[in-house]
C-alpha cells in the first residue's frame, strides 16, 4: 500500500514552493505589452527588488534562469583577456567559472572544497601579491546549493579592502537572495545576481543583475558589450521593450509582484528570521538522526550553514533509496546530492538535500521532517530516536 495520496510536495532547493496568490496572479489571459498595468507594475518593481537586496543601486531584469545571471555580469565587467579571481564551496562558484572562462575570462580558482566556507585570509593575501591589479573581479557565492555553505560576504569586502584592491565583488545570491540576509550597499557588495525561483517564490524564468555605480563604471569602459545581457539599455530603457530587451514576460511580472507583496507584508528582516528558525529545526532533527548513525549535516560549524537549503551526508546508497521512498510513497521530493566529492555530476547515493527556502511553515517543514523519519522507519536505517521533538523545541525557541 502506497500513502502517496493528496497534494504532493516539494522540498527541493529550488524551484521553491509557488505561493498560491503567485500561482493566481500568473492565471490570467494576455496582456499589452505596450502601455498600461504591466508597463507601470515593471518599472515600479524595481523599487521592491532593490529593497530586498538592501540596494539603492540598480538592477536589470532578464528573461532567464540563473546561469543567465551568471552570463550577464560577466558580459557587462569582463573582457575576453581579463583575469578573475573565482572562489568555490561547492559545485555553483565552479559553475560560474566555467561561464566566464566560456567567454574567454583568465579565470584562477581559489577551490576551499566541500565543508568550510571562503578562506580569507588566503584571499587576501592572493589580492596583496596581485600588485599590479591584474584580477579584475572576485566572484563569489554566497550561500552554495551543492554543499549548503554560507560564505562570509562582509568578510570578504574586509579582504579585499585590507588588500586596497580594486576588483569588483560580485555575488551569487541565487539561493539566499530573500532568505538569509544580505545588505548589498552595506556589505559593498559591487554586483549581485539571483534567479526568481527560490527566495522569490516565482516560476523559474527570471534573472537579476543588481549593481553598483563602480560596477557601471567598469561597464562604461569595457570595449564591447553584447547587446542581449547589455545592463546599460536594460536600467535606461527609453522605450518600455528595452527593460528586457524585446518582449516583457507578462505572467512571470504577475507572479513576482504578487510574491514581492508577501515579502513587503511580512518585511525582510521577518522573512530571515523565520528561514533561521525554520533551518534550526532541519539541523535538530537530522543531529538528533544522526547521534551514532550514518546521517549528518555536510556543514559542521552552524556559523558557516545555510539557512535556506540543508545538505545531508549519509553512507552507500541510503540516500537513494530514502529519496525514492519519500518519492513514491510518500509524496515528497527531496533534493538530490549534487556531486561535489568528485567529477561525477551527482552524489545521489550518499547525500541528499533539504530545500527550506521560500514560502514555508511549520505544517510544511515538520511534514517534511516527519516524512523523512517515517522514511527512516520504513526502511529499516538506524536513526536516532526524537528527531522531530528537537525540531519542534527549535521552532519554538
Ligand atoms: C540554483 C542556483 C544556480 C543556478 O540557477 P539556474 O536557475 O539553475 O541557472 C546558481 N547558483 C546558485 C547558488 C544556485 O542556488
Amino acid at each position: 500500500m502506497s500513502l502517496a495520496h493528496g497534494r504532493p510536495f516539494l522540498a527541493i532547493p529550488g524551484p521553491s514552493v509557488f505561493p498560491e496568490s503567485v500561482l493566481q496572479a500568473m492565471n490570467r489571459p494576455e496582456v499589452n505589452i505596450y502601455e498600461g498595468e504591466l508597463v507601470d507594475m515593471a518599472f515600479s518593481m524595481r523599487e521592491d527588488l532593490c529593497k530586498v537586496a538592501r540596494t539603492d543601486g540598480n538592477v536589470a531584469y532578464y528573461i532567464a534562469n540563473g546561469h543567465g545571471a551568471w552570463e550577464a555580469a560577466i558580459a557587462n565587467t569582463l573582457s575576453a583577456g581579463d583575469h578573475a579571481l573565482v572562489l568555490a564551496t561547492g559545485r555553483f562558484g565552479k559553475g560560474w567559472a566555467l561561464m566566464a572562462e566560456a567567454l574567454g575570462v583568465k579565470v584562477e580558482m581559489m577551490d576551499f572544497g566541500n565543508a568550510t566556507p571562503n578562506d580569507l585570509a588566503q584571499v587576501e593575501a592572493r589580492l596583496r601579491a596581485d600588485t599590479d591589479h591584474r584580477i579584475k573581479a572576485v566572484l563569489s557565492v554566497h550561500t552554495d546549493t551543492s554543499t549548503s555553505l554560507r560564505n562570509d560576504i562582509p568578510g570578504l569586502r574586509a579582504a579585499l579592502d585590507a588588500a586596497k584592491h580594486p576588483a569588483l565583488l560580485q555575488v551569487d545570491c541565487i539561493a539566499s537572495l530573500a532568505c538569509e540576509p544580505f545588505e548589498m550597499d552595506a556589505w559593498g557588495v559591487d554586483v549581485m545576481v539571483t534567479g526568481c525561483q527560490k527566495g522569490l517564490m516565482t516560476p523559474p524564468g527570471l534573472a537579476f543583475v543588481y549593481f553598483n555605480a563602480r560596477a557601471d563604471q567598469v561597464r562604461n569602459a569595457m570595449p564591447r558589450v553584447s547587446s542581449y545581457w547589455d545592463w546599460r539599455t536594460r536600467t535606461r530603457p527609453e522605450l518600455f521593450y528595452q527593460l528586457f530587451c524585446g518582449t516583457a514576460p507578462t505572467h512571470h511580472l504577475y507572479g513576482l509582484r504578487a510574491a514581492l507583496d508577501l515579502i513587503m507584508a511580512e518585511g525582510i528582516e521577518a522573512v530571515w528570521q523565520r528561514h533561521t528558525r525554520m533551518a534550526s529545526a532541519v539541523w535538530c532533527a537530522v543531529e538528533t538522526w544522526g547521534e551514532g548513525n550514518a546521517l549528518a549535516l555536510n556543514v559542521t560549524n552552524p556559523k558557516h550553514r545555510s539557512t535556506a537549503v540543508t545538505t545531508i551526508r549519509t553512507e552507500g546508497d541510503i540516500a537513494s533509496r530514502l529519496r525514492k521512498w519519500c518519492e513514491t510513497e510518500a509524496s515528497l521530493t527531496l533534493g538530490i546530492g549534487l556531486g561535489i566529492d568528485d567529477a561525477r555530476a551527482q552524489n545521489a547515493g550518499e547525500l541528499f538535500r533539504i530545500g527550506h527556502m521560500g514560502y514555508l511553515n511549520p505544517p510544511m517543514l515538520m511534514g517534511t521532517l516527519g516524512t523523512i523519519e517515517t522514511g527512516l522507519k520504513a526502511l529499516g536505517i538506524p536513526h536516532g530516536k526524537g528527531g522531530l521533538e528537537r525540531a519542534a523545541e527549535a521552532l519554538v525557541a
